[in-house]
Formats: C-alpha cells, sequence, structure tokens
C-alpha cells in the first residue's frame, strides 16, 4: 500500500478557531461557511442570506402515555434555504437534540445538496427525546401527533423529512400515513413523496436503506484510486453501528478490507484479526449494540480513536474529531458518515498531521441523492432497479468527488473548505440570476 504524497491537501494559511471546549456546531458551521465566503470572496448579499437560516419551527405537544400520563414533547424544524428546490432534509430524535444542532444540521443539508447538484434545499428536525423509553404505540403516536402540530410546515413540493438518528423507515410510514389523513382524499395519492427513507412497500425506493453508507464507499474506492491505495488487506475502524456505520462497514467488506474496531452507544470492541460487519450487524439487531459480540474483546473510548487502521469513518454524532482527539487517530483517512463528526480544530489537526479527509457535506451525500430518486420515482410513479438506483448514486455522487477535489486543488485547501466553495458558488449563480423579491 502506498499513499503519493503529490496531490496532498495543502496548507494555507487559516482563521483560528475557538478552543474546542464549546460544543455548539451552528458556531462550527458558521465558521466552516465564514472561512470558504472569505476565501472565494462569496457576494456579500448572498453571504447575508446564506448566513442565517430562513424559518424556525419549535413545537411543544402533549402525547398520551400508555398508562395514561400526558408528556409534553419539544419538536424542531429549521428550513435552512430553498433557493435550489424544496428544503429537505433528515428527522432526529435524540435527547440532545436543540435549535442549533437542527439550524447546524439544516445548513449542511443546504451544502449537500448544492454539491450533489440535486434541485433540494436544506432543512432538518428532530424531537428531543430518548427513544429507547418508549413503547412502539408511544412512539408512533409521539410521530403522528407531531406531524400534526408541523402541519403545512412539511409537503411534497416544499419541505421533504427523511430518516436520521434514531429515526428509520417506519417512523416515515407514520409520517406519510398521518400527512395523508390531514389532506383533502383527492389529493392523498399524490402526497407519497411528503417524506422518503420509507419502506419499499410504502412507497420507498430500492437502495435507499443502504445508500449513505454506499456513497461513503464509493467514495472511498474514489480517494484509494486517487492514491494509488490498495483496499485489499486495508484495515477499518467505524464509529457508529446504525444505519450509516454498519452499511458502510458492511459494503467495504467486499474490497478485501478488515474491520478492526466498532464503536457505537454501548461500548467499543475490537480485534486485530477482523470483525465480521454482517455478523455484527445481526448481533447488534438482536442486541442493540456493539457490546458483548463474540470473538471481540471490549476496548476504551481513548482505546477505539487510537486503534491503528488505514481509514476511520465516523457513523454517529458530532464533535468526535476535536483539538483533544484528532492527535488520538493513527489512520490515513477519516470518510465522515457522520453530520459533523469533526470540529474545525479537530480539521485543523488532521490537516497538518496530512490525514486525509472526506468531509461529511460530500461524503454522506449518498442519502440525500437517493432520496431525491425516491421523490422522483413516486412523483413519476416509477420503481426503479436496484442497479439503476446505484449506477445513477454512483455517477452523481463521483462527479460531486471530482468537483471537489478539483476546487480543493485549485484554491489550495482542505476538502471541507473546497467543498463549502462548490456549495456556495453555485448558490451565488442561483441568486445572481434570480435575484430577490421585489
Ligand atoms: P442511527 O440511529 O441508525 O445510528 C446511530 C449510531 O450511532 C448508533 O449505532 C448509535 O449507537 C451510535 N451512537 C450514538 N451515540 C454514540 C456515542 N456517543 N458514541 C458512539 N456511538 C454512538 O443513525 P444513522 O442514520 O446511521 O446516522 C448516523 C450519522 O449519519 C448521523 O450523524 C446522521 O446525521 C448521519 N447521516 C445519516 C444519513 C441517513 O441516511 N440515515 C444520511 C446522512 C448523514
Amino acid at each position: 500500500m502506498s499513499v503519493s504524497t503529490a496531490t496532498r491537501q495543502r496548507r494555507v494559511a487559516e482563521p483560528k478557531p475557538a478552543a474546542s471546549a464549546r460544543r455548539n456546531v451552528y458556531e462550527d458551521v458558521r465558521f466552516q461557511f465564514n472561512k470558504a465566503a472569505d476565501l472565494m470572496k462569496l457576494d456579500p448579499s448572498t453571504r447575508k442570506i446564506l448566513g442565517t437560516t430562513m424559518n424556525e419551527v419549535v413545537i411543544h405537544f402533549p402525547v398520551k402515555m400508555d398508562d395514561g400520563r400526558i408528556e409534553v414533547f419539544t419538536g424542531y424544524r429549521v428550513q435552512h434555504n430553498n433557493a435550489l428546490g424544496p428544503f429537505k432534509g433528515g428527522l432526529r430524535f435524540h435527547p440532545a437534540v436543540n435549535i442549533d444542532e437542527v439550524r447546524a444540521l439544516a445548513t449542511w443539508m443546504t451544502w449537500k445538496s448544492a454539491i450533489a447538484g440535486i434541485p433540494f434545499g436544506g432543512g432538518k428536525g428532530g424531537i428531543q427525546m430518548d427513544p429507547s423509553k418508549y413503547s412502539v404505540s408511544e412512539l408512533e403516536r409521539i410521530t403522528r401527533r407531531f406531524t400534526f402540530a408541523l402541519g403545512n410546515t412539511i409537503g411534497p413540493e416544499y419541505d421533504i423529512p427523511a430518516p436520521d438518528v434514531n429515526t428509520n423507515g417506519q417512523i416515515m410510514a407514520w409520517i406519510l400515513d398521518t400527512y395523508q389523513s390531514m389532506m383533502p382524499a383527492n389529493d392523498r395519492q399524490r402526497m407519497l413523496h411528503v417524506v422518503t427513507g420509507k419502506p419499499i412497500e410504502a412507497g420507498g425506493s430500492l437502495g435507499r436503506d443502504k445508500a449513505t453508507g454506499q456513497g461513503v464507499v464509493y467514495l472511498i474506492r474514489e480517494w484509494a484510486k486517487d492514491r494509488k491505495f490498495e483496499l485489499k488487506g486495508a484495515s477499518y475502524t467505524v464509529q457508529g453501528f446504525g444505519n450509516v456505520g454498519s452499511w458502510a462497514a458492511r459494503l467495504l467488506k467486499p474490497f478485501g478490507s478488515t474491520l478492526v474496531a466498532a464503536e457505537d452507544v454501548t461500548g467499543a470492541i475490537a480485534n486485530e484479526a477482523g470483525l465480521d460487519p454482517d455478523d455484527l450487524a445481526k448481533h447488534v439487531r438482536a442486541k442493540g449494540g456493539v457490546a458483548g459480540f463474540a470473538g471481540a474483546k471490549p476496548i476504551t473510548h481513548l482505546a477505539f480513536l487510537r486503534t491503528k487502521a488505514d481509514i476511520f469513518i465516523p457513523a454517529a454524532l458530532e464533535n468526535q474529531i476535536t483539538a483533544e482527539t484528532a492527535p488520538l487517530l493513527n489512520v490515513r483517512l477519516v470518510a465522515e458518515g457522520a453530520n459533523g463528526p469533526t470540529d474545525p480544530n479537530g480539521d485543523r489537526t488532521l490537516f497538518e498531521r496530512k490525514i486525509d479527509l472526506l468531509p461529511d457535506i460530500l461524503c454522506n451525500s449518498g442519502g440525500v441523492i437517493v432520496s431525491y430518486f425516491e421523490w422522483l420515482q413516486n412523483k413519476r410513479s416509477e420503481s426503479w432497479e436496484l442497479q439503476e438506483v446505484d449506477c445513477k448514486l454512483y455517477r452523481r455522487i463521483v462527479d460531486a468527488y471530482a468537483r471537489v477535489r478539483e476546487t480543493a486543488r485549485q484554491y489550495k485547501v482542505d476538502w471541507r473548505t473546497a467543498a463549502y466553495v462548490v456549495a456556495l458558488a453555485r448558490l451565488e449563480k442561483v441568486y445572481r440570476e434570480r435575484g430577490i423579491f421585489p
């Protein structure tokens, strides 16, 4: 395995981020945005528009629990920008969901769609709660009541949610059913595309479930080609073994790479000789997490971060790679399956240490790209073969990769900043052509 240094991301003078002690991801987004906007001299009017979110909805809604008690939940939907098309972005159910996190995630969605060249804007939402504490019927009522409370905040041509952390096809199916029930009977059948990431039977697309992990693996392959790096015999670690992490781990295996450590909310495990990702995914489905997987030893969080491997795929939550943790990593590439796993201090350290980075807004865009395909299929009453979905995803995400690589070379910057420049240039052009009403 050899990594050419000729095309390594080069270092330029950079603004200094605030200390890692603060953990406000929205500040991180603004930092990343300002850095790219300064670099490309973004038009000041476009900068003002894109520097803030468009709409923010906060809803406190009551739900009846199984034992008859009422609990009041807080839910959010933030719409960052829709210059390129309807707002688009996931719904997260997690105790740490808050307005700034949702703002950050909504903003990243705008950049992601712009880089991928799909006609969507950026939105995101969530409910602040720990779903593991509720029964299935409670989760259903929470989801349906939140959908009802959102009302016309979402819509198939206006704002289209999808799965994110702790939400899945079942939750999307409940949202679809509730939304359709709120519409006049005559309109209902035209509403299928109000959410994406649905189960196949409820109008979902083949390949959407694995799409984000699939996109991560397509890009790792492109990176390996560029670096003349042999994936056969390479090793990797994965943080988060949910939708994105487990699919990425499973889809990398056929290239002859070995998963040597994995971590999720239940703990971290390792085996230098390899963990079988398919068996591990089965174990996680049965036991709820990676802990206790046969043939692996439990390790600490720090030992997980220090694990020597070629590739690290963070696929859990934000702020995992920071000034404190980036120096511990012993890898050549960080491929961001998660949104915001690296804060600006972490970015700086990775860059200084010449660790390559496939940034979230490029690397995990497979999900929104196939969501776009699902949306199109629903609108056209079509259903595409898996091969067609995969092929279209490959072409689009590899095109986006090439644009970001070219921009990184042109501006001599890290790939995250380059990805921002690609997104901002597209949006700047749209605003220049469309102008501002009135
Ligand atoms: P998921 O709920 O399916 O999985 C989340 C995983 O993270 C679980 O394995 C969980 O145990 C783990 N986790 C949670 N807290 C952790 C912690 N403190 N330490 C270690 N592991 C922890 O969610 P997902 O859909 O796979 O999303 C994961 C990430 O990918 C998120 O950042 C999400 O925004 C991003 N993402 C998801 C999609 C998608 O299509 N689902 C698309 C793009 C980006």
